[in-house]
């Protein structure tokens, strides 16, 4: 083989290795945007809802989360919210939400936390001016009853 052979398979060896690495990328980027509004989701906020149909959807924030399950509600078999603090992926049935003065995710003003300890939750409140709030994905057919009457 000439040299000049030799060039040319590297160049379109390691142009095809760059484009292989971009869509690689590209496709990973893309699985990890908000299903509602496109926002990129960062994993400490991102909220999941499984659907009957098997299928599963996932949020940048609870406001991206509420906003579509307003709609889609009847379609909707659980809702996993992120504990802010460990990263820990739970049933909003169990979880402590709180609305307080601190933005979770910009682009859509979330304002809305969810923790697993109530200690937390509460803590979180007294800092920054919160309140706890209501699940915000409530379920026809809940399991659990979130805060006694
Ligand atoms: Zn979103």
């Amino acid at each position: 083989m000439s040299k000049k052979k030799i060039i040319i398979a590297a160049i379109i060896l390691i142009v095809s290795i760059v484009l292989a690495l971009a869509t690689a990328i590209y496709r990973s980027q893309k699985a990890f945007r908000c299903d509602y509004d496109g926002t990129r989701i960062i994993p400490i906020y991102e909220v999941d809802i499984m659907l009957k149909e098997g299928k599963f959807m996932r949020f940048c924030s609870i406001y991206c989360a509420r906003a579509w399950f307003q709609g889609n509600a009847s379609r909707v078999d659980a809702v996993l919210v992120t504990d802010e603090i460990t990263g820990e992926k739970l049933d909003a049935d169990i979880a402590f939400f709180v609305e307080s003065d601190v933005v979770t995710v910009k682009a859509t003003q979330n304002r809305i936390h969810v923790f697993k300890d109530k200690t937390h939750a509460l803590s979180h409140a007294r800092q920054y001016n919160g309140k706890l709030v209501d699940n915000p994905f409530k379920l026809a057919n809940a399991r659990i009853q979130r805060y006694p009457q």
